[in-house]
């Protein structure tokens, strides 16, 4: 009997890592999700949660192509491989040239790999993880889906660097990230605040190990945090956000440190970690501030700030503001950013209601202002695997 094929899987393929989910039709969660990591390494390993179950599977060392067929395998003797209708793959940069979710071919996927000069962490590990699934499974459909995609309709004042035209000639321009994030929040938030789909104003706050916050006018993003690379911008795990290029040039006349260096320092040595001395991790800073550790209090009251800062000065790109949403593993749980964060935010008129802020971690949804505040905070729970399962589910049952 010829299956339905109506699940989607979803692949984010990083440089040692492979995470994936697989929905049912239009369930919102993963019947199978899990990742593989340390690939290329001796300790790989396929990690596959199915209900409350978990397995870890030894890889021995396999790398992309190893996890990948082990998933496969292990789809097929579960009895899912033949309903899967498309592949959704994250993909971190799409430059210009990528305003929406798009079919992969060998054409596709060769501009993808062209722009790994404005994502070099990212982009060619992410285009790794398409050839090889577009190789193991090639009966269905690929879908590109890009995290830069929403922001494409940031103007250009608030995208362009002050930099000269040379530059600004060859993409050196903000693009922003997290779009999947930002645009699936954003729709959820017309639904939970009942608002006019057409007219309203957001400051959505994604706060994970990597953070962004978005100013959407009407569903579109009109501004944001992250730039040509998502170093920019907030206090995140381990990334340092903003921070004066002239500092950079100091460092490195200083201390004689190579760019590489440098990129190291910024993207992986700063945030909450270089802040705290302690850990890039906020529920790990937040029992050591509870206990007295300054580092770990510096660290959270800086990443506030800046976030504090960041949403007033994106308000600025909207002619009115009905709510600020926070998202994110550390937006959906810290009901203590949240308070200390609206606490900076006075000039919006936002009261909350500290009973259901504190209530409001694990995946639940909800409004955390007072009745009558005059600006609504809300937390809505980021679901990005689902959101490109949705860009990719329409092209199941499309022969190339
Ligand atoms: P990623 O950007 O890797 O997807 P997540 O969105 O999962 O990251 O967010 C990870 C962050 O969320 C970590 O800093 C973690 O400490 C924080 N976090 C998760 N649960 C809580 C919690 N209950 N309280 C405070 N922070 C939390």
């Amino acid at each position: 009997m010829a299956k339905d094929q109506s699940h989607v899987l979803i692949i984010n393929c990083g440089s040692s890592s492979l995470k994936f989910s697989l929905f049912a039709g239009e369930g919102r969660t993963a019947v199978v999700s899990g990742l593989a990591e340390n690939l290329g390494h001796s300790e790989s390993r396929l990690i596959l949660k199915e209900n409350d179950a978990k397995v870890t599977i030894a890889l021995d060392g396999g790398n992309h192509d190893a996890a990948l067929r082990r998933l496969m395998d292990s789809l097929k003797e579960r009895d899912l491989l033949d309903a899967i209708g498309a592949v959704g793959h994250r993909i971190v940069h799409g430059g210009e040239r990528f305003v929406k979710a798009t079919r992969l071919d060998a054409a596709v996927l060769d501009e993808i790999e062209a722009l790994s000069y404005l994502a070099p962490l990212h982009n060619p590990a992410n285009v790794l993880g398409v050839r090889i699934a577009m190789e193991v499974l090639g009966w269905v459909p690929h879908v590109a889906v890009f995290d830069t995609s929403f922001h494409m309709t940031i103007p250009q004042a608030a995208h362009a660097y002050a930099i000269p035209q040379t530059y600004r000639d060859a993409g050196i321009r903000r693009y922003g990230f997290h779009g999947t994030s930002h645009g699936f929040v954003a729709k959820e938030a017309v639904e939970l605040l009942g608002l006019d789909a057409k007219d309203h104003g957001l400051v959505i706050a994604h706060l994970g190990n990597g953070s962004s916050a978005t100013a959407v006018l009407n569903g579109e993003s009109v501004d944001t945090s992250m730039g040509l690379t998502p170093l920019e911008g907030l206090v995140m795990g381990t990334r340092s956000g903003d921070i004066d290029p002239g500092a950079l040039f100091h460092i490195a006349r200083e201390d004689g440190l190579t760019i590489d260096e440098l990129d190291t320092l910024l993207n992986r040595k700063s945030g909450l970690l270089g802040l705290s001395g302690l850990s890039n991790d906020c529920r790990t800073l937040e029992s050591a501030a509870a206990e007295g550790h300054g580092g770990a209090v510096l660290a959270l009251y800086a990443m506030v700030h800046r976030l504090a800062r960041y949403i007033g000065g994106l308000a600025t790109s909207l002619p009115r503001l009905d709510a600020i949403v926070f998202t994110g593993g550390i937006g959906e749980n810290s009901a203590s950013v949240r308070r200390k964060t609206i606490a900076r935010l006075e000039v919006f008129g936002i009261t909350l209601d500290e009973e259901t802020n504190a209530q409001m971690y694990g995946g639940r949804c909800g409004v955390i202002s007072a009745s009558g505040s005059r600006t609504a905070a809300a937390v809505i729970a980021t679901n990005e695997e689902w959101a490109i399962a949705n860009e990719a589910r329409p092209y199941i049952g499309n022969a190339s």
